[in-house]
């Protein structure tokens, strides 16, 4: 077989789990991985814990094994169209690229803050934590005099952060709009105990406050909150959500999700581009049908990972025109934080349930677990508080849908709990 060629836009988890795949592949292949940040694939995870923190170097967190015969890296390059027609990209330096099939794993980038941001120097201390570069500048204005930061949004990324800030010393206000932190995925009950919990770890923390404008006052920051009320800092972190890294594809005929989360490339479950032979998505780029058929774009880690590989195995097929099997069962997300030193495990949502029971412990215990039903009475999901193994149990139920009954009638008592 003549030698084929893959181009992969985007070296992060998605991008370089394909590049893996594609390079233990008995096909004749060349891979070229174009990836925008100046450096071969890393643990992203670790940019706003240990990577902040100083626990972990960078080059504790690169990913191993990714000199690779046949994967070529243009790193430092950013893809700026894709021409669906040639099925070829097109890069920052003019150079094009054309490849008998495209990954397309841009990830996300950061949304910006809503409010105004006035004066020239504000900006360069107003920043987001997506890469790391991002986290090499936070540290060494940390190691400056910018110990005052006002972190907006409490969700993953914002609570995790404020609590490395704060073990280091910061003084830190969190602000986010919602009554409660994170209650989407969390539930009532233990969003209620992360807010306890950043009172109690010595955060300044605001609900229902959203940051309306950040202004240069001499060396400070004032941030301007919607109760009009204001506050003096030295940085300002902005932490609530991201936006798929896609506004390059605009005009190229991929069809982009829209609605409240707009953005993301629809493609099947085997993650082929809907409408566009040869070309590919996975990672946070990407919304594939979810247990409903619906597109749902998903913002973890392990999920990345695994689109990667699937999209590259479905290439490994489409290009030996071999079938691809039928998509696994979507499997619950799962995914772990940090909240203040305590490790928190979900499993499902709660997003859409209507009730919640205590499966494990008493809330405020140092281990506890609290499980979300919706109004049919079918788990959608669990949350472990400082311990995964009630989640664990679990699992199979949420996969299922399981009723209460049906979790009762399989003799796990236990995990019917009581009621909150
Ligand atoms: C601070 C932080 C902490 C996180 N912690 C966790 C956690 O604890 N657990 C968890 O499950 N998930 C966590 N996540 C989410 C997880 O890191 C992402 O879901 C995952 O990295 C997505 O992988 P990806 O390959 O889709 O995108 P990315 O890892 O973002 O990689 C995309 C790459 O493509 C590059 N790129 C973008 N556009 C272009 C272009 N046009 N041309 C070339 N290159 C391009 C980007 O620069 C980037 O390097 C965290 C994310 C962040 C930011």
């Amino acid at each position: 077989m003549d030698s084929k060629q893959i181009v992969i836009i985007g070296g992060g988890a998605a991008g370089s789990a394909a590049a893996q795949v594609l390079h233990q592949s008995e096909l004749n292949l060349e891979v070229v991985v174009v990836g925008a940040e100046n450096r071969l694939p890393y643990n992203r995870t670790t940019v706003n814990k240990g990577l902040l923190s100083g626990a972990v170097s960078a080059e504790d967190i690169a990913m191993p094994g990714m000199d690779m015969p046949g994967v070529h890296w243009r790193i430092g390059r950013t893809a700026v169209r894709l021409d669906t027609a040639d099925r070829s990209v097109q890069l920052d330096d003019g150079t094009s690229i054309a490849a008998d099939a495209i990954l397309l794993a841009p990830g996300a980038t950061p949304r910006n803050l809503p409010g105004s941001i006035i004066g020239d120097a504000s900006s360069n201390r107003v920043l987001s934590l997506r890469n790391l570069a991002d986290t090499q500048r936070l540290r060494a204005m940390l190691e400056d005099t910018s110990r005052r930061v006002l972190i907006a949004g409490a969700g993953l990324i914002g609570t995790e952060t404020a609590g490395i800030l704060l073990a280091a010393g910061a003084d830190v206000t969190l602000t986010d709009p919602s009554p409660l932190p994170m209650q989407n995925h969390l539930g009532q009950t233990v969003a209620r105990w992360v807010a306890e919990a950043h009172a109690a770890a010595g955060a300044d923390f605001r609900t229902r406050t959203a940051v309306s404008a950040v202004q240069t006052i001499g060396n400070n920051l004032q941030v301007t909150l919607d109760s009009g009320s204001q506050r003096e800092v030295d940085l300002v972190l902005t932490a609530f959500g991201v936006t798929p890294a896609t506004q390059w594809l605009a005009d190229a005929g991929v069809r982009l999700q829209d609605g409240p989360r707009p953005g993301a490339i629809i493609v099947d479950g085997h993650h082929r581009v809907d409408g566009v032979p040869g070309v590919y998505a996975a990672g946070d780029a990407a919304a594939a049908p979810g247990p409903n058929g619906i597109p749902v774009r998903v913002e973890h880690w392990g999920a990345a990972l695994s689109q990667g590989r699937t999209a590259a195995t479905t290439i490994l097929n489409d290009l030996g025109d071999r079938p691809s099997a039928p998509p696994p069962a979507e499997s619950p997300s799962s995914y772990s934080t940090y909240v203040h030193g305590t490790k928190l495990t979900i499993v499902g949502t709660a997003s859409g349930s209507t009730r919640e029971q205590l499966v494990l412990g008493e809330v405020g215990a140092p281990r506890f677990a609290v499980s979300f039903f919706d109004a049919e009475d079918r788990i959608t999901g669990a949350v472990g508080v400082g311990g995964a193994r009630a989640v664990n149990r679990l699992r199979p139920f949420i996969a299922s849908g399981a009723t209460s009954s049906q979790i009762d009638a399989a003799g796990d008592t236990a995990m019917a709990g009581t009621a909150l």
